[in-house]
């Protein structure tokens, strides 16, 4: 999954996803990524979150969603992604056996990233650069 979260000069968010979905998938199976709230979501007025990972983690805990509301409330896009991570991992006992990562963008321009496993990382682009980025961990 490709996830992408912007923001422009005068604050305005975008954000898109794409997705192959997992290696091996049934035929006919939905994942997360074009599913709104699960794979992406943003509100102008609040920020975005997309994710990757297992996709049946991701919809389960409606994440993006769940995420964009946190920052609503208050959170930083860190807090708010590391909430919805340990939202994912109460809700699934297995949760050592798959990866699932959210990324999030407030209307501050502030970034968060959080995952289960450690591996994943995201890059942002800023005043001409790209940075890569560990993305934080549960273990
Ligand atoms: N989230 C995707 C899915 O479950 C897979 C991925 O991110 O690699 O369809």
């Amino acid at each position: 999954t490709i996830g992408m979260l912007c923001i422009d000069e005068k604050g305005d968010i975008a954000g898109a996803c794409t997705s192959s979905g997992l290696s091996y998938k049934m035929n006919g199976r939905v994942g997360d990524s074009p599913i709104i709230g699960a794979g992406l979501y943003l509100d102008n007025e609040v920020g975005g979150a997309v994710a990757t990972g297992m996709g049946e983690a991701i919809l389960k805990s409606v994440g993006s969603f769940l995420i964009v509301e946190l920052m609503r409330q208050g959170k930083s896009p860190q807090e708010a992604c590391e909430t919805a991570i340990l939202r994912i991992i109460n809700q699934n006992p297995n949760y050592k056996d798959f990866q699932a990562a959210f990324i999030a963008l407030n209307k501050k321009g502030e970034v968060g990233s959080y995952c289960i496993q450690k591996g994943f990382s995201y890059v942002e682009y800023r005043a001409g650069e790209n940075r890569n980025f560990p993305s934080k961990y549960y273990f």
